[in-house]
């Protein structure tokens, strides 16, 4: 391939990438999606499930021929602390039913299809191929360089990932912390489908999903996470790479140690690995997007870190998927009035705005910061065990009433009723 010409060339064929190309490749734009795994997919991994809202929207019913696992109807978050832990369930059996709210994936499988998706609408998809540098001409973006081969486009969507080199050869990508990114960590532990519905009591295809906080992670900011598939349970764990540095642990062996874990070992007992991977999360929000657009260039999904880690919820494919749309939309304008330039592209920061991801991000700016409260992680699960615990225990002893317990526990936590107060106020407020 020598200096082609397409309407967009868009890097990464990832939710983002894939979304923009077959919107585009619809529209009959001729389009090139550049991946650098051997097929879409093979290079990706997230915890486990996809709000389906943003991909609803796109593909009417795309449960009925993409290969999704289990739709979650079962949401738990777990607070952990040594050989006790307290989970507090929430079941929504309607969820089990299309619309499905959200369900759970094995990326391999499901980029695979989104971008064969994008094939069918016309788009090429060129894989095994990595994207080293752009084009320039008078300053503007106008092609990629991959190796000795050089394209030539209108419009390149930087939809490369977390770290992007695309944002950053642009000059649009900003340098971030290790504050501001998390290192995940999966297994996928393969287990019969009725072994699974048997020990979450799910039933038929039903779903389930579990968060966990506390010493899976020794007291670092990060938790735990389970998803059911059909047959298999996606586990792992994500650590701000910033603490993850200053600790003695490695990733990896907090890894076998959650495995474990009395809490998690009897979930997985008899299972087998069949896939282990890891990857970086932006987990900063706002604080680290880059600027969205340049001449030549979008940028979208986790490149320009559209991702949102709440603590009880984390979304990155529905905001991926809603940017490649908008960023697909942007083209078409700009193509509308032949301008590819800045100015030309700037719909895009427009529609963004207009849509759930930017609305979002904005409103739960500050939730990054609350989330790096280090109580979050050590003394907060070690108060709520510690009250279950003291509930709980019979053992003869002189009796305290309910509230006599509570606060000799928070006494014990070394946590202060106005710090209580505060970040009670604090994380209602924000996340
Ligand atoms: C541990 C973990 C758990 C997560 N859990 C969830 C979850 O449960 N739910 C959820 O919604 N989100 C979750 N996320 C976030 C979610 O995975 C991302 O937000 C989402 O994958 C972003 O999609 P994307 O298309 O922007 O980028 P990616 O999925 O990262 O795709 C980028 C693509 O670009 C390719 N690429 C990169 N560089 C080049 C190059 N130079 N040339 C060519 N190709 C290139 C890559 O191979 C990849 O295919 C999680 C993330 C992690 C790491």
């Amino acid at each position: 391939m020598e200096e082609e010409k397409f309407a967009t060339i868009i890097v990464g064929a990832g939710p983002a990438g894939s979304t923009a190309a077959y919107l585009l490749a619809k529209e009959g734009l001729d389009v090139l999606l550049i991946e650098k795994g051997a097929t879409p997919g093979s290079k990706n991994m997230f915890g486990g499930r996809m709000y389906s809202h943003a991909l609803h929207k796109i593909i009417p019913n795309f449960w009925e021929e993409a290969p999704v696992e289990r739709p979650v109807v079962k949401e738990t978050i777990t607070m952990m602390n040594g050989s006790r832990s307290v989970s507090m369930d929430f079941q929504e059996v309607k969820w089990g039913t299309p619309p499905y709210h959200s369900l759970t994936l094995l990326r391999a499988d499901f980029d695979a299809w989104l971008a064969a998706k994008a094939e069918e609408a016309g788009a090429m998809v060129a894989c095994g191929i990595r994207v080293d540098d752009l084009i320039r001409e008078n300053g503007r973006v106008v092609g990629i360089q991959a190796g000795e081969d050089r394209m030539l486009a209108d419009v390149v969507i930087a939809a490369d990932g977390v770290n992007s080199l695309i944002a950053q050869k642009a000059g649009l990508g900003k340098k971030f912390s290790p504050k501001q990114v998390a290192t995940g960590i999966k297994q996928v532990i393969q287990l019969s489908e009725e072994t699974i519905s048997q020990r979450f009591q799910l039933s038929g295809n039903q779903g389930a999903a579990q968060l966990f906080v506390g010493d899976c992670t020794k007291g670092m900011h990060g938790g735990g996470f389970l998803y059911t598939n059909k047959s298999s349970i996606s586990l792992g764990l994500v650590v701000t790479a910033g603490a993850l540095q200053h600790s003695q642990y490695k990733i990896i062996d907090l890894m076998e140690d959650f495995k474990e874990n009395p809490h998690i070992a009897p979930l997985i007992e008899g299972g087998e690995i069949v896939e282990h991977s890891a990857h970086l999360v932006p987990e900063a929000g706002l604080n680290m997007m880059p600027q969205l657009f340049g001449d030549g260039i979008l940028v979208a999904g986790d490149a320009a870190g559209f991702v949102l880690n709440l603590g009880y919820i984390v979304r990155g494919v529905d905001f991926a998927i809603a940017s490649g749309e908008a960023a697909a939309k942007a083209v078409l304008a700009a193509r509308a009035n032949n301008n590819f330039s800045r100015q030309g592209l700037s719909t895009y920061q427009q529609l963004l705005k207009e849509s759930f991801v930017m609305k979002e991000l904005v409103a739960y700016r500050q939730a990054p910061q609350f989330m790096a409260n280090p109580r979050m992680f050590t003394s907060y699960p070690q108060l709520v065990t510690g009250l279950m615990g003291k509930m709980f225990t019979v053992d003869g002893g002189p009796p305290v009433r309910l509230l006599g317990k509570v606060f000799s526990q928070i006494k014990q936590s070394k946590i202060g009723l106005t710090q209580l107060a505060v970040d009670g106020l604090k994380g209602a407020r924000l996340l």
